[in-house]
């Protein structure tokens, strides 16, 4: 039996074989082939499968989505075959004698390279494709299954931080818990983890070994432990501890339509995180009483070109249907720093976090802010939308966005297409300078949203995704709570809502606090629901505030 402990960030415990996520350009060999013929032989066999694939592919997204999702893989199939890849391939294998899976790397990088130098915006977009396909074809040629999960069972999935792009695409049905080498408790694994409902344990470094693949594992979110081949002693110990954390969910789920008061009568809001339209039914069967944040940046992470305007109408509208009159607030697109998008080609950065992100990029560019907005208002007329703007800074951010709001309601009424009157405007809490002057921020929007992830790592200067920093990254820290204390003051001052979004949310040691600082509403992955509302039923807030008021502001130098 072999105990390795990280950081639980996900709680549950689950047991299944361990799987690595296989990804084709972490694996490439290079090396020197003998037969030439023969290997472009294979290069056309691995080509011709990954056809066969895409029109797979293809039929499934007409048949989801229509024929627009459809052209993608249709483009992909035609791009497999076109003679300058081709030669360009044929070249690397014949003149150089390099290995096929070599071979296909290194041709899509040359071509992706001369797409992304074209003027056309089109063409630029190729890049991004042409990278996919050589993908597509050099994991064929090695054996690396698609979408990263070698197992026809569910597995305990371990990766060293799976991008934001891998996390959206993974098959959800086939994990039921994930390791990782790396990894913060607001990575997108951690978060994916929580809105799924399973374990997650990050942090383990290179203890987990490759040879380890296959073997049966436990692990325990709860406490962060990692047991490969547990004895039978601590298998039934896990065991009987799944079971209990079964029967404690069973049991909230008696709190299920039951208000979220405390016992000396202070109400708050408790509402849900998503990343997908699918995550909805979680947050009907968790009884959110809201989507407090829809992080739409996955359809562009989902997709390998812009989004149109018509499909992501049909995600939001699917999304605000299901909810059936409840709010749903859709942020609008977050990319950059850690979330990065081929094709849009953001320029390599030394400070990405501090560059092009977010509204940023919304604002510098229009056209992909614009097709968003018109998607979000057409969307509007199906249900109680409201929109958020993440990573502001600056009033004028903000008010340059809202005359963009105003611009594309013009274009609908012009165009007689409805939408609702009653869209919120909010915006996102996230870095220390929006909470500094956000009382002046709170008289031109409709609510504030506190994303604690962000702003927690832009007060501290700290990102919590580094091992050796896990001292300095304190999501506890007097900092952090009195800037979420000034920025609801702001709000209420102002007559507007404040809601959390951020992962602190769900923190249950500050449950009290945040009901304390009058917060209006915490927004939660589905499953964090039903915890913090027997929370704030069990708390009695007059008793707390006191003494809770008094450690935030007080001049004890302990903290
Ligand atoms: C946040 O920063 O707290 C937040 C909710 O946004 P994200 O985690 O998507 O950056
Ligand atoms: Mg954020």
């Amino acid at each position: 039996m072999i105990t390795i402990q990280g950081q639980g960030v996900s709680s549950g415990v689950a047991a299944g074989p361990l799987s690595f996520y296989q990804r084709a350009g972490n694996l490439i060999r290079r090396y020197e082939v003998e037969d030439r013929e023969a290997e472009f032989e294979r290069f056309k066999d691995a080509r011709a499968r990954a056809i066969e694939q895409l029109g797979v592919l293809a039929e499934k997204a007409r048949e989801e989505a229509g024929d627009e999702a459809a052209m993608l893989f249709e483009t992909h199939r035609m791009m497999c075959v076109d003679p300058d890849y081709e030669e360009a391939i044929e070249g690397f294998i014949k003149e150089s004698g390099l290995n096929a899976e070599a071979a296909v790397t290194d041709a899509g990088a040359v071509q992706a390279e001369a797409f992304a130098a074209m003027d056309d915006d089109v063409f630029k977009a190729r890049a991004a494709d042409v990278k996919d396909i050589s993908g597509r074809i050099a994991g064929i040629l090695m054996g690396v299954v698609q979408g990263g999960i070698d197992s026809d069972v569910p597995v305990i999935l371990a990766a060293d931080e799976l991008s934001p792009s891998e996390a959206v695409q993974l098959d959800r049905s086939r994990i039921l818990g994930f390791v990782t080498s790396g990894g913060s408790g607001s990575g997108h694994t951690a978060i994916l983890a929580r809105i799924m409902g399973i374990p997650a344990i990050i942090g383990v470094g290179d203890r987990l070994k490759p040879e380890y693949e296959g073997r049966e594992v436990i692990v325990d979110g709860g406490t962060g432990s990692v047991v490969v081949d547990a004895d039978a002693e601590t298998r039934e110990r896990l065991m009987k501890k799944r079971a209990e954390l079964i029967r404690r969910q069973e049991l909230l789920s008696q709190l299920k339509g039951q208000p979220n008061v405390s016992r000396d009568g202070r109400e708050i809001r408790i509402c849900c995180n998503i990343g997908r339209p699918e995550d909805v039914r979680a947050v009907l069967e968790n009884d959110g009483g809201g989507i407090g944040l829809f992080r739409s940046e996955y359809l562009y992470l989902n997709s390998d070109d812009y989004p149109s305007e018509d499909s992501q109408f049909k995600a939001y509208r699917q999304v605000l249907s299901d909810m059936n009159g409840k709010e749903v607030v859709i942020r609008t697109l977050d990319i950059g720093a850690d979330k990065q998008i081929e094709y849009f080609r953001l320029p390599k950065e030394e400070n990405p976090a501090l560059g092009s992100r977010a509204l940023r990029i919304c604002l510098n560019r229009p056209e992909i802010f614009r097709t968003q907005l018109r998607a979000l208002y057409r969307a509007s007329a199906y249900g109680r939308l409201s929109i958020m703007f993440p990573m502001v800074t600056s009033v004028w951010e903000v008010k340059e966005a809202r005359k963009m709001c105003e611009q594309v309601r013009k274009e609908l009424d012009a165009e007689g297409i409805p939408y609702s009157d009653e869209v919120d405007v909010g915006i996102m809490i996230e870095t220390p300078a929006a909470a500094v002057i956000s009382d002046r921020l709170a008289r031109i929007v409709d609510f504030f949203s506190i994303g604690t992830n962000d702003l927690t790592r832009y007060t501290l200067a700290c990102d919590g995704q580094n091992n050796d920093l896990g001292r300095f990254f304190n999501t506890h820290h007097p900092a952090v709570l009195r800037l979420i204390k000034l920025v609801a003051e702001n709000a209420h001052k102002a007559g507007i809502r404040c809601s959390i979004c951020g992962e602190l949310g769900a923190d249950l040691e500050l449950t009290e606090t945040f009901l304390s600082l009058g917060v209006d509403e915490l927004s939660v992955s589905p499953r964090s629901v039903l915890p913090l509302r027997q929370k704030v039923r069990e708390t009695e807030v007059a008793a707390v505030q006191e003494k809770i008021m008094a450690e935030l502001m007080g001049d004890e130098v302990s903290l």
